[in-house]
């Protein structure tokens, strides 16, 4: 069998975290080391290892990724303010877990990129 990524532990309760957002096809847990006051991992609960490998098929899951992140940031108050929703890619984007997920990060001033 596949070694489970981080992700699919945190959802099937092996590692302890809170899910702050869940419905059928994503879920949300605050980030274990934080860059910002702020920040959230927004989790399809079906294992996509990078962007690479997205197709055709899963255009919905990652709008639907996109759309909890755009209602997780009003449901925290920084849609005003402002915050990134960003998908590290590999190595040079610094990808650490091989289960894509979307960065919520806001809450204060963000260093331009
Ligand atoms: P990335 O570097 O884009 O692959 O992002 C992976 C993120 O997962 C990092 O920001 C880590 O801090 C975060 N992370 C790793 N393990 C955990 C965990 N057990 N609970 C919450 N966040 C985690």
């Amino acid at each position: 069998m596949l070694k489970k990524s981080i992700f699919e532990q945190i959802l099937s309760g092996e590692i302890d975290s809170e899910i702050l957002y869940e419905d059928e096809d994503v879920f949300a847990i605050k980030d274990i080391n934080p860059v910002a006051k702020i920040h959230i991992l927004i989790i399809p609960k079906k294992k996509i290892k990078t962007l690479n490998d997205i197709k055709l098929n899963d255009s919905k899951l990652i709008s639907h990724m996109v759309l909890v992140g755009k209602k997780l940031a009003k449901k925290l108050k920084i849609d005003k303010s402002g915050y990134r929703l960003i998908i590290n890619t590999n190595s040079d984007a610094g990808q650490s877990v091989f289960h894509i997920h979307l960065h919520l990060i806001g809450g204060e001033k963000l260093k331009n990129i």
